[in-house]
């Protein structure tokens, strides 16, 4: 008797799973992941995430480049790590999705733009790149701020508890931000690395 899948069926496409495999840190070790769970069943912030890790990899192995790009998982993930030490295949689950976030945003998606991971990490990025240090006071107005005054207004009042705490604890400091001393060799590096990272990956997608 033959058996005919009620289901519709399309090809494989390998050809994302095998850019993975070659240019993304660790992406070699998803060949490894045998779909159990753990890191998913795992994560903290697994609720908060449309897909979580373990369905990501899946969807790198069926093709589905888009849609992992566009994906929340990239950005809700908080580098606990716990996903990575309970891995049976120590499949660096963390690693890879960080590191898909950048290339979701090196190719424009609209998550990667829109996600406020990315905009705290624009602030905390923009004070090393001033100061040679993160100050917390001016990461957080940055963060607070880039989508214009009413917004940045509302986010200040929404987290004042956050600062308040802060301030009774000692941990925010009035004065100036204090300075790297050698923040000319700090520019050049980050300018050598900037190069790097702009030069296109080998082999395409
Ligand atoms: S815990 Fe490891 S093997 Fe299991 S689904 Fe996650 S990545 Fe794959
Ligand atoms: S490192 Fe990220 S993906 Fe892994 S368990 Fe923690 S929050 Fe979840």
């Amino acid at each position: 008797m033959t058996y005919i899948s009620p289901l519709p069926t399309r090809k494989y496409d390998l050809s994302f799973a095998r850019w993975v495999h070659r240019h993304i840190d660790g992406g070699d070790r998803l060949a490894m992941c045998m779909q159990c769970g753990v890191c998913s069943g795992s994560c903290p912030l697994g609720t908060t995430m449309d897909n979580g890790p373990r369905k990501t990899f899946m969807m790198i192995r069926a093709g589905m480049k888009d849609e992992v790009l566009q994906s929340d998982t990239l950005w809700n993930c908080v580098s606990c790590y716990n996903c990575v030490v309970r891995c049976p295949r120590d499949v660096p689950v963390a690693y890879i999705l960080h590191e898909l976030a950048t290339v979701a945003v090196r190719e424009g998606y609209a998550q990667a733009r829109t996600a406020e991971t990315n905009k705290f990490v624009k602030g905390f990025t923009w004070s090393y790149k001033i100061f040679g240090r993160t100050d917390e006071r001016l990461v957080s107005l940055f963060y607070y701020f880039q989508d214009g005054f009413a917004s940045g207004l509302k986010k200040l009042l929404a987290f004042r508890h956050i600062a308040l705490g802060f301030l009774k604890v000692g941990r925010l400091p009035f004065g100036m931000p204090h300075s790297l001393r050698h923040r000319r060799e700090l520019r050049k590096i980050l300018t050598a690395a900037t190069k790097i990272e702009a030069q296109p990956a080998k082999g395409g997608r």
